[in-house]
């Protein structure tokens, strides 16, 4: 019973540290408040001890271990009889509060709550257990002192034995502990044996008397490490008798329930179910019940430790050995009890094996816990950030935008509904950044990036940006990812993870592409307009240093002929045709342009034979198109000569060509310093950049 002004503990199993201080803010007047991250740190809580807890708020989605792991260890430890849970979650779909209720939770509150009643609810359900350990132990009181002798007289005398039989301090200890466990399974499973509560303890304490009979056997032969001889063996075998015996001679406490059921459990914890066993042959359920659990019990123990005969076997080496019936033959429902409870039979023994190991665990437990006891923010502010919250999670779920979160510790991302919807993902993701199914979401080197981004970006400039293409919907659209870095302060700012949102841009890069591609294009003939050819040309110049490079420029002659004569369209189609011809007659790493209405411009490296290849190319565009003859004049200048400014190459060439032009047109001709006077008028060099 919790001592006068005690407040009484809750304990707040939560990942979130908001949820938590929330609730800690909340009951904290009243109650004093006990903290957990995850499922884990809360069992570790419980282990060091679970009998000063008066209610527990449980959280079902966690990482390490969730809410419905952790009733199943309350349920295997027997705590949840003495705990009373009220499950908290935003999940509250009817299968998951019905487990809830199977795993014996007494309230289940759905998020998002109001305080007023997890308050009310919290209360009543603390007052309604308090009620009922009352009543326990007024009634457990008055039998603690018997009963506290009685185990007390039964261990000395059992510890006597041990200490004869050379057996570890621990045997009798762990007989008594798996009696009781298979007990509540025997029980749980059949009625047949006409089991009740108040056998448990006495089974369980009887069973501590199992082998009093070795305390009359020679020393020589109880601990000889070798084979025993059969008439060693014979001698053996007589602990059975002599143990019923000297129960059967107490005269006085001969009817006491205790030691009739001692009696049972000494003379026949070696019968087996089979018949083959000692000393009556017994067969079956003759065999009484309290006997068959304690002789699998001494089995079970006897395999998992060391004796001077075997080493220690692990709990899976000798479930596996005894179900095998390498060990005797048992009765088919207590092997079946004994898979069932095996996990439970295993974490208990083992507990008092490695005390002090968890001891130091607790150490740690407790001052993480002290720690975030500091932390508690005001009421306020917490109602504050919790209504933040519920218009952030209500907006978020009328969105259709993939929202998300990271968090680093532990590694762990959040999608929003209709996110996880869209990229075919779990709302949650535990290790994102090593899931298959995330992966799939974009190429690695997409997340990679991102990932590599938001490491660099700071507490000065957290939002960082990426565009890449992501699976959404089953489909490859060219998104958004726009994202911010998380920090929490302590001396230094650290990064706790980030959130952010993917935008959908698929249309509009689509049209910004096509924009672009306008931008740069002469939409007649298809060809790069003179800004775009501009930009390449010296682009290339700049890569190609150390190379040399031509520059030519050529005008259809008596152009407006062909307009005058046969139309605009016809002329058109004239240009059209020069452009083909063009495209067809150089590589596809020259660059070619339409630089004005019949001029037309070639850049090119000036390689190995580029006299013939300008002789080529003069011909290719020179001839009849539909009854139209087509001639040109070509201007060209060489890098080598005038230099590798755009404008330089560029203000020769045409110079070349005005003199083409003069001297009768139909030809081309290459720049020379002759031309230098020659004022540039002809063509139409925009002069931006
Ligand atoms: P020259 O031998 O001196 O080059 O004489 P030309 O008749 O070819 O005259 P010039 O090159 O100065 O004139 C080009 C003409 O091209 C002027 C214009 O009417 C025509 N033109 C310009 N752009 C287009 C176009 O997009 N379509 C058509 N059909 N004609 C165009
Ligand atoms: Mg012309």
């Amino acid at each position: 019973m919790s001592a006068g002004n005690e407040k009484q503990k809750i304990l707040i199993v939560d990942d979130s540290e908001m949820n938590r201080s929330i609730l800690a803010d909340m009951l904290g007047d009243e109650y004093e408040i006990v903290e957990a991250v995850d499922g884990a740190e809360a069992v570790a809580r419980l282990n060091m001890d679970s009998t000063d807890i008066s209610l527990m708020l449980l959280d079902i989605v966690m990482p390490n271990m969730d809410g419905f792991e952790v009733l199943a260890v309350m349920n295997r430890r027997n705590w949840i009889q003495d705990i009373p849970v009220i499950m908290i979650s935003a999940e509250n779909t009817t299968s998951y509060v019905e487990h809830a209720y199977e795993l014996g939770v007494t309230d289940f509150i759905s998020r998002p709550f109001d305080g007023q009643i997890v308050h009310r609810r919290v209360i009543n359900t603390i007052m309604l257990y308090a009620k009922q350990k009352r009543l326990i132990e007024l009634v457990s009181d008055q039998i603690y002192e018997k009963e506290r002798s009685n185990n007390l007289m039964v261990s000395i005398l059992s510890h006597i034995v041990e200490f004869r039989n050379g057996e570890s301090g621990l045997h009798v200890l762990h007989i008594n502990m798996m009696t009781e466990i298979l007990l509540q399974t025997v029980m749980r499973k059949t009625d047949k044996y006409n089991l009740k509560r108040s056998d448990i303890p006495i089974i369980s304490m009887a069973s501590a008397l199992h082998d009093i009979g070795k305390i009359s056997i020679p020393g020589e032969i109880l601990n000889k490490p070798g084979k025993l001889t059969k008439e060693e063996f014979e001698t053996m075998k007589t602990h059975t008798l002599i143990g019923a015996e000297m129960l059967d001679q107490l005269s006085y406490y001969k009817d006491e329930s205790l030691v009739k059921t001692a009696y049972q459990i000494c003379r026949w914890h070696h019968e087996r179910y089979d018949g083959r066993g000692y000393p009556d042959g017994l067969v079956g359920e003759e065999i009484p019940i309290a006997a068959q659990i304690v002789a699998l019990a001494d089995v079970y123990d006897a395999l998992t430790s060391v004796r001077v005969y075997k080493p220690a076997f692990s709990h899976e080496k000798a479930i596996e050995m005894i179900t095998n019936g390498e060990c005797g033959t048992f009765n088919p429902l207590l092997l079946d009890c004994l898979l069932e409870s095996g996990e439970s039979i295993r974490e208990q023994l083992a507990i008092n094996s490695i005390k002090q190991e968890s001891d130091r665990n607790i150490r740690n437990i407790t001052e993480d816990l002290l720690h975030y006891e500091d932390l508690s923010a005001s009421e306020r502010t917490l109602r504050l950030l919790e209504h933040e919250r519920t218009k952030y999670q209500f907006f978020a779920s009328l969105s259709s935008e993939i929202q998300f979160e990271y968090t680093k510790e532990p590694s762990m991302l959040t999608l929003s509904d209709a996110g996880a919807k869209m990229l075919n993902a779990a709302e949650i993701t535990m290790n994102p950044l090593e899931d298959e199914k995330i992966a799939t979401i974009s190429n690695g080197e997409v997340l990679e990036e991102i990932r590599q981004l938001v490491m660099m970006s700071t507490t000065e400039s957290p939002v960082i940006q990426y565009d890449g293409e992501i699976l959404i919907n089953g489909e490859w659209r060219w998104s958004r990812v726009i994202c911010r870095s998380m920090w929490a302060y302590e001396e230094k700012p650290y990064m706790t993870g980030c959130i952010g949102k993917i935008v959908d841009m698929h249309e509009q890069h689509a049209k910004i592409k096509d924009l672009q591609r306008m931008a740069s294009h002469d939409g007649l003939t298809g060809l790069l307009n003179q800004s775009a050819s501009k930009r390449l040309v010296r682009e290339r110049l700049h890569e190609g240093e150390g190379k040399d490079f031509i520059l030519a420029i050529f005008d259809i002659d008596y152009f407006k002929n062909a307009n005058d004569r046969c139309g605009h369209m016809f002329g058109d189609k004239v240009l059209q045709h020069m452009a083909d011809k063009l495209r067809s007659s150089t590589r596809d790493y020259d660059i070619t342009a339409r630089v004005g209405g019949d001029e037309f411009m070639i850049f090119m490296e000036d390689r190995a034979g580029i006299d013939s290849i300008i002789d080529r190319i003069y011909h290719a565009l020179s001839g009849k198109y539909e009854g139209f003859d087509i001639s040109i004049s070509m201007g060209i200048s060489r890098s080598k000569k005038v230099g590798r400014e755009y404008e330089n190459l560029f203000g020769c060439a045409d110079k070349a060509l005005y003199t083409a032009k003069q001297a009768g047109r139909a030809q081309y001709c290459f720049y020379d310093d002759s031309m230098k006077e020659i004022l540039s008028a002809i063509s139409s060099i925009d002069g931006e950049e």
